[in-house]
């Protein structure tokens, strides 16, 4: 079977991780804050904060902006659900805003036809590790006094304009599950460059408790949401290997485009000037004629997994339920929930792999083409 994504992990995150263990200081420590340092040199801010996830980080962001009951936040509908449920945690509604066609981010036109006077930030996606359409969003932003906070949990390295993705708005959220670029299991990492928000961010990321000369004071109910040094570790054994990482996607997704150029009815990803893409996953678009799902289930059977590329929320129970969203209604989101494929993607994938990825994907799709052609 060739899976979906190979986290690349070896020896030296088992060397790495066995050194923290041999020190006994298995919670937020000295390992945290290099792997903080590290990061933040990399994308170039000032603070950055190790967090337990990108969740919880995305989570804290809405907390220390003081987004809460009564507010709206305009959050990209194509997206993993946990964008928008921080929201619904906080007693905020998100309010889920359509997406474009080619580059699968947000749609700036419908950004600004959706803000309403309640609305006070706004959430953008850089779908799969490539960069929303920053400038149009700041615009929107600065215009309505709205705070930015950049779903970045698969865009660590990902660039727009020269800039940093998680930079450019007022927070950044990275992830490290293991299907994205880098991972420490568990994990994720704040970014800002505003001080007052990086001390409340400190605070709050570890119960509220300031260090006192023998005990803590609690300034306020915070929460626990730390990494641990053992994690710290392995994230930078995995740094170490970031640029070889990026390096080699990239020429993989550069060679899967051209190999993908001869199969009819299938849309590779796009990389718009100006964009540097971290491809954290492999995303194409399939026709509206083919059913999705079952060129999933034709893959597997030729030993290929793959998935959809990721969710529309507005179609999803409990968006439907709590806000009255019904299926189809943000169009493109709609139908990329409906018609992307994710395909197998990662920095270790060898040349008959890619092979095998692409002969599977041919079969495949003959095979649910005549298929679909039956019944007429
Ligand atoms: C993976 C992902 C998350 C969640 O990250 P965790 O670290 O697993 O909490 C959030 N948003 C997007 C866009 C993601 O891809």
């Amino acid at each position: 079977m060739i899976r979906l994504y190979v986290p690349f992990i070896d020896d030296r995150e088992v060397a790495e991780v066995a050194k923290v263990l041999a020190t006994g200081y298995l919670t937020q420590g000295p390992k945290v804050a290099e792997f903080e340092q590290e990061v933040a040199r990399l994308v170039g801010c000032r603070y950055a904060f190790a967090m337990s996830s990108c969740t919880t980080a995305l989570h804290l962001a809405l907390v220390v902006l003081g987004i809460g009951r009564g507010d709206e936040v305009l959050v990209s509908d194509l997206t993993f659900p946990a964008t928008a449920n921080v929201v619904v945690q906080q007693g905020a509604r998100p309010v889920l805003v359509d997406v474009r066609l080619d580059t699968y981010n947000m749609d700036v036109g419908d950004l600004e036809a959706r803000v309403t006077p309640r609305c006070r930030a706004i959430i953008p996606v850089h779908a799969f590790g490539l960069a929303a359409d920053m400038d149009g969003i700041m615009e929107v932003a600065s215009r309505h006094r709205l705070v930015v906070i950049e779903d970045a949990a698969c865009a660590l390295m990902a660039r727009y304009r020269g800039r940093m993705c998680g930079t450019i708005g007022d927070i950044g959220c990275f992830s490290f599950h293991p299907r994205k670029s880098i991972t420490t299991g568990e994990g994720g990492m704040i970014v800002t460059n505003d001080e007052s928000l990086a001390q409340r961010i400190a605070l709050l990321r570890s119960h509220g408790g300031v260090r006192g000369e023998f005990y803590f004071r609690f300034e306020e109910a915070g929460f626990n949401y730390r990494l641990s040094d053992v994690q710290a570790a392995v994230g930078l054994a995995q740094l170490a290997k970031l640029d070889w990482i990026m390096a080699r996607k990239r020429e993989l997704a550069a060679r899967m485009t051209e190999r993908l150029a001869s199969i009819p009815a299938v849309t590779p990803p796009v990389e718009p000037e100006g964009c540097f893409h971290s491809y954290q996953s492999y995303v194409v678009m399939l026709d509206d004629g083919l059913d999705r799902d079952r060129v999933i289930a034709a893959m597997r059977q030729r030993g290929v997994e793959t998935t959809l590329g990721t969710y529309a929320l507005h179609a999803q129970p409990f968006f439907q339920r709590a806000y009255g969203y019904t299926p189809g209604e943000l169009p493109n989101s709609y139908r990329i929930f409906r018609q992307s494929l994710t395909l197998p993607f990662y920095p270790q994938m060898t040349e008959e792999e890619m092979d095998q990825v692409i002969g599977a994907l041919q079969g495949s799709l003959a095979e649910v083409r005549s298929e679909t052609r039956r019944p007429e």
